[in-house]
């Protein structure tokens, strides 16, 4: 092919073309959202590939996503051709599991083998269920949700559990520490690491062995690191670790002592945006970006400063909201696609209110020619989906939810993988417990604390225990015999697999032989039956993968080229272990598909919540929930770092949005069965008022909650178009609802304001009433809440006081 540089550097402006054609020192890319960041990264590899000559196996690219790697491959290699697939262009977590999965012996530890399994949330769960239980710990002081949130947070700090003990400075973190300690024996004992583990054990491993760490070094000449806002302090040291450059070292005086074989660092480049980081919760550190020319003071920084996604009214309101926090450095985005569309406003009733507005306004856009596809719904978390989903089965508008309950997270799916990991690592005894007597066969709990007591006095593991059944005390002869022809049948599983029997076989001989599948089919459940599809489902994802090994962003093609790795069944598991919420995300369909006409082309709606948003982009963008407590969250209502993140969840939100953006909120709405007044998101009053246009208001609301309304026509019977008959009947009941809801609260008197007057609001804080319109239960005040804008509040609903 005749790849020029000049093909390479076409479509890109002058600051883009600098940071592709960049050599030498550290690069970083800071840049607001939709500037091409993203984009300059992929342009950078193909350069180095094709111009520069870098052997594709010297470069890393880390990605924040499964997903968004597989495009990046894509792409480069669209143009530079095959060479491309030498590369690792993958997530942290992956390019960790293969680091491991080679050299995880060097770590020391007894039981941990490159079969490792990795444990997911809910395996975690199961294990410091354990733990507690083992511990004795009171439950109603220690839950295993907040030790585990915990112990990952440590982990994010590469702080291990001996050296956590060590700081404790009362018994409450000593015995969390305690908890985290045996966690991790445990961990270890099954032959298996969380996902935290994955990137703190590598950089244990580099600090441990320099001699590895050395080839890697060699290896990777090149890294490259998107969305390098959401590195958390263990994601950091490891890019620290392999670029040569040392926490301990980065200071450029201390490395005149250093060996003459000494690597020379690799070339780094990191792209990211601090305005949207928004994983603090996951330990992201913010400081890496904000430091970066700190920690490589000969690093070099380029701007971007067009963005070539979003309209200039998209981009004006982005930046409105993200002005407000402090201590960021300002950047102004500025877009020469016009001003486009004025942002779309609604207040809805309730949810289901807001849910209908959303769908009858996507079928009014899909009348004009948009597909499903160019459609996303944002909420702020994932319970908002289902309001959503009901809507859009009613009126058969076809969407795809990302995250919430994932596939991988059904049970039947979570079974069959057990059976799989259990065969690969018979060690993993969270797998193997989990379907010892799934389905039943005979094998209690009175069996199972029998060999469980057998294998702590015999110092052996669970699965030891097992085939040495007949010599545990106090097992049943019934039980004794159940287990040996679940041994029995085990072993001959562990055959194939280490005949190298493809996974998908593999997978259907187990739901065969494990009388699994029979009996989901023998039952009149009719989930069973939805249960059978899924298997098959998961039973088309092994043959996809054994078809095509490569796809897997756990092979590594360098090897898989060279016939040393075959796509075996512990692939597969990792490339399971390792897929993403947004990895579900559908493809688009081509823009050059056959036939544009043909329905299977127009593609479906996504809903995925905001923090799955990052880095996605979509013509038509619906930001819903806009409330306060909702989003901002009410966690982050009384607490400035927390609604600070939120507020940047709210640029990333925005800024998704390509040509129309819609905001949405509903006055009342249902939080745990009972309905809830929230007033409006802060942020919506941070947003410039001439650039919504306010379909409808509260003080529509106000009306139409009057009872005397009437149905003559609601409002999206006038101009969007007639819903249909079961939405309205739905919209009429729910509306109902909420209002008998409101009014059998119990009543509190409604204040009477006056312009003039000092109010205090609970989100809002101080305000001075402007004017009054209304009486008594119709009474709307607007309010001026200085910096939060002025509100206009319903004040039967609005927690107003006067002062
Ligand atoms: P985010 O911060 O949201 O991750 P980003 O900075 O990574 O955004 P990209 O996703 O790389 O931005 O680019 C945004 C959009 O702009 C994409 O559709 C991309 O193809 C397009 N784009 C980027 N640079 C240019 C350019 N120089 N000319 C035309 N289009 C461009
Ligand atoms: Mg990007």
């Amino acid at each position: 092919t005749a790849l020029t540089a000049e093909t390479l550097l076409e479509g890109l402006n002058d600051p883009q073309q600098q940071a592709v054609r960049h050599e030498g020192v550290p690069l970083l890319v800071v840049a607001g959202a939709g500037s091409g960041k993203t984009r300059v990264l992929t342009r950078r590899i193909a350069w180095l590939i094709a111009v520069r000559k870098a052997h594709p196996g010297s470069i890393l690219a880390i990605t924040f996503t499964n997903k968004a790697a597989a495009e990046m491959k894509e792409r480069v290699s669209e143009l530079v051709g095959n060479r491309a697939r030498m590369m690792w262009v993958s997530t942290f977590h992956s390019s960790c599991v293969r680091i491991l999965r080679k050299e995880v012996e060097h770590l020391g530890y007894e039981r941990l083998k490159s079969n490792f399994s990795i444990y997911d949330a809910q395996d975690q769960k199961r294990l410091i269920q354990l733990v507690c239980s083992d511990m004795e710990l009171d439950p109603r002081r220690f839950q295993p949700g907040p030790i585990l949130h915990w112990i990952s947070n440590h982990k994010n700090e590469l702080r291990g559990p001996d050296e956590v003990a060590a700081e404790a400075r009362n018994s409450i973190d000593e015995t969390y520490a305690a908890a985290y300690k045996s966690y991790q024996r445990r961990l270890r004992e099954a032959n298996a690491v969380d996902f935290d583990d994955l990137i703190m054990e590598t950089v244990r491993l580099f600090q441990l062995k320099p001699e590895i760490r050395e080839t890697y070094r060699r290896r990777f000449r090149h890294i490259l690191v998107d969305e390098y806002q959401d590195t958390n302090h263990a994601q950091y040291a490891l890019i620290h670790q392999l670029c040569g450059q040392d926490l301990e070292e980065h200071d450029p005086t201390t490395l005149d002592g250093l060996p003459a074989d000494r690597v020379p660092p690799a070339e780094l480049m990191v792209v990211g945006d601090a305005d949207q980081s928004i994983y603090a919760f996951r330990g992201a550190d913010i400081r890496n970006i904000m430091d970066f020319e700190k920690d490589f003071p000969d690093a070099r920084t380029i701007l971007l400063e067009q963005n070539y996604r979003s309209t200039q009214t998209i981009l004006t309101a982005a930046n409105a909201v993200i002005e407000r926090n402090e201590g960021r450095k300002p950047k102004r985005l500025w877009s020469d696609a016009g001003d486009g569309e004025k942002i779309v406003g609604y207040v809805a009733d309730t949810e289901h209110d807001e849910a209908r507005f959303v769908s009858t306004e996507i079928d009014a856009l899909t009348d004009q020619g948009l597909k499903p596809s160019d459609v996303a719904v944002f909420y702020r978390t994932n319970a908002q989906s289902r309001v959503f989903e009901e809507i859009f089965i009613r009126t058969g508008l076809p969407y795809k939810v990302v995250g919430g309950v994932r596939f991988y997270e059904r049970r039947e799916i979570r079974d069959a993988l057990a059976y799989l990991r259990m065969l690969v690592n018979p060690d993993d005894q969270v797998s193997l417990r989990r379907i010892l007597n799934t389905p039943k066969r005979g094998i209690g709990d009175r069996a199972v604390l029998a060999i469980t007591m057998f294998a702590d006095r015999e110092r052996i593991t669970f699965w030891e225990a097992l085939q040495r059944a007949a010599e545990a005390p106090g097992l049943a002869t019934r039980s004794q015999t159940n287990i040996e022809g679940f041994v029995a049948m085990v072993v001959e599983l562990q055959q194939m697999v280490a005949a190298g029997e493809r996974p998908d076989v593999v997978l259907e001989t187990v739901l065969d032989r494990s009388g699994y599948l029979a009996s989901l089919e023998g039952s009149d459940d009719p989930q069973d039956a939805t249960r059978v599809e899924n298997l098959g489902e998961l039973v088309a994802v092994a043959r996809e993968f054994a078809e095509d090994p490569v796809a897997a962003p756990s092979a590594d093609p360098a090897d898989v080229d060279a016939g040393l790795v075959e796509p075996g069944l512990a692939d597969f598991l990792e490339r399971v272990a390792l897929v993403a919420d947004s990895d579900q995300i559908p493809d688009a369909p081509a823009d050059d598909a056959a036939d544009p006409d043909a329905p299977e082309d127009q593609g479906v709606v996504t809903l995925m919540t905001l923090h799955t948003a990052k880095g996605l982009e979509f013509p038509v963008v619906f930001l819903t929930g806009l409330e306060d407590g909702v989003f901002p969250h009410s966690r982050a209502l009384g607490d400035k770092p927390e609604l600070e993140e939120e507020r940047r969840l709210a640029y990333v939100g925005i800024t998704r949005a390509r040509q129309r953006l819609y905001i949405s909120r509903a006055v009342v709405r249902s939080a745990w069965g009972a309905p809830a007044h929230n007033p409006g998101s802060r942020f919506l009053g941070e947003l410039p008022i001439d650039l919504v246009d306010w379909r409808r208001t509260e003080a529509d609301q106000t009306r139409w909650t009057r009872p005397s309304y009437g149905s003559s026509d609601d409002y999206s019977g006038n101009r969007l178009g007639a819903p249909n008959a079961a939405g309205r009947r739905n919209f009429s009941s729910a509306a109902a609802r909420a209002d008998a809801a409101a009014k059998s609260k119990p009543s509190r008197p409604i204040p009477v304001l006056a312009p003039g007057d000092k109010v205090t609001h609970d989100s809002f804080g101080l305000g001075t009433v402007v004017a009054v319109e209304g009486a008594a239960e119709k009474s709307v005040a607007s309010i001026d809440f200085g910096s939060d804008g002025v509100k206009r509040l319903l004040l039967r609903y609005a927690p107003v006081e006067k002062l």
